[in-house]
C-alpha cells in the first residue's frame, strides 16, 4: 500500500471504461492504489472479476457493470446508481474502445459505424451522463485517444476519425466545463501491448517497434501513470490537453 500522502485520491470516487483488458485495468488499479472507489465498466460483468480482484486486494471499493458503452439508456442508468451507491463521482476515463481494421476501399459501412459508435458515441454519452455530478464534484476527465487520431493511419480510417473526434470532444467539454472547475483531457497513447495490439501481424509489429524512437512498446502502465498524473494534484490547472504518451511515435 502508498504511503498516505500518495494516497491522493481517498474519498474520491472513480468511473473507468473498458476496465476489463489492458490499459483500463492497469489505470483501474493505479486509482486503487491512489486510495479511489472505483465503478468499473465492460461488457460482461464477469469479465471484470480479475481486475476488480486486484483492485480490491489494494483495498478499494469496487463496482461492477456489464454495458456496452453504445447504450444511451444503460449508461445514463449505469452513472446515476454509481452516484447513489457511491455518493458522487470525481473522475471519469473513457478508455473503452475497439478496432476494426479495414483499407478504406474495403471497409464496410457496418465496421465505420461500430467503432465511431464505440470509441466516440459511447464516450459523449458517458460525459452526457456523468457531467452533472462531475461539476459539482469540480472533477477530472481523462479520455484515452491515440496518436493515431493526431497522425492519421493508413487502414485505420474508421479508428483515426473516431479517436480525432474523441479530442474535438475532449477540447469542447474542456472549454464548457471550465467554469466549474472540470478538467477534461486526453491521453494519446502510441503502441501499448495489449490484446488490442496483440492482433496485429508480425511484419506491423516490427514497422510499429522500428518506428518508435524509444525503441519499446508501451505498456499499459505506462499509460496509467499519465492518467494518474491527469487526475492528481499536478493536473489541477490543465484542461483540454492532449498528453501524447508514444515513446516518440509521432515525432
Ligand atoms: P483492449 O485490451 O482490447 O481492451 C478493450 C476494453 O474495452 C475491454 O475492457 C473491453 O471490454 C472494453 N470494451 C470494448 N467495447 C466495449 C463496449 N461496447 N462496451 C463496454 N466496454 C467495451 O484495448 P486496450 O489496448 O487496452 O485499449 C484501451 C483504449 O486505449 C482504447 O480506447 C484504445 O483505442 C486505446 N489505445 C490503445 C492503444 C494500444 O496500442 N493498445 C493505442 C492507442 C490507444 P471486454 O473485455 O468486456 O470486451
Amino acid at each position: 500500500m502508498q504511503p498516505a500522502s500518495e494516497r491522493f485520491l481517498e474519498k474520491k470516487v472513480a468511473l473507468v471504461t473498458g476496465a476489463s483488458r489492458g490499459i483500463g485495468r492497469a489505470i483501474a488499479v493505479q486509482l486503487a492504489r491512489r486510495g479511489a472507489t472505483l465503478a468499473l465498466v465492460a461488457t460482461t460483468s464477469e469479465g471484470l472479476e480479475p481486475a476488480a480482484k486486484e483492485c480490491q486486494d489494494l483495498g478499494a471499493k469496487v463496482l461492477r457493470f456489464g454495458v456496452d458503452v453504445t447504450q444511451a439508456a444503460a449508461v445514463a442508468d449505469l452513472v446515476s446508481q454509481v452516484t447513489k451507491e457511491l455518493g458522487g463521482l470525481d473522475i471519469l476515463v473513457n478508455n473503452a474502445g475497439i478496432t476494426r481494421d479495414q483499407l478504406l476501399l474495403r471497409m464496410s459501412e457496418d465496421d465505420f459505424d461500430r467503432v465511431i459508435a464505440v470509441n466516440l458515441k459511447g464516450a459523449f454519452l458517458f460525459l452526457k451522463a456523468a457531467a452533472r455530478p462531475l461539476m459539482k464534484s469540480s472533477g477530472r476527465i481523462v479520455n484515452i485517444a491515440s496518436v493515431v487520431g493526431l497522425t492519421g493511419n493508413a487502414g485505420q480510417a474508421n479508428y483515426a476519425a473516431s479517436k480525432a473526434g474523441l479530442i474535438g470532444l475532449t477540447k469542447s467539454t474542456a472549454k464548457e466545463l471550465a467554469s466549474r472547475g472540470v478538467c477534461v483531457n486526453a491521453v494519446a497513447p502510441g503502441f501499448i501491448a495489449t490484446d488490442m495490439t496483440g492482433q496485429l501481424d508480425e511484419k506491423a509489429r516490427t514497422e510499429l517497434l522500428a518506428a518508435t524512437p524509444l525503441g519499446r512498446a508501451g505498456s499499459p502502465e505506462d499509460v496509467a501513470l499519465a492518467v494518474d498524473f491527469l487526475v492528481g494534484p499536478a493536473g489541477a490547472w490543465i484542461t483540454g490537453q492532449v498528453l501524447v504518451v508514444d515513446g516518440g511515435l509521432s515525432l
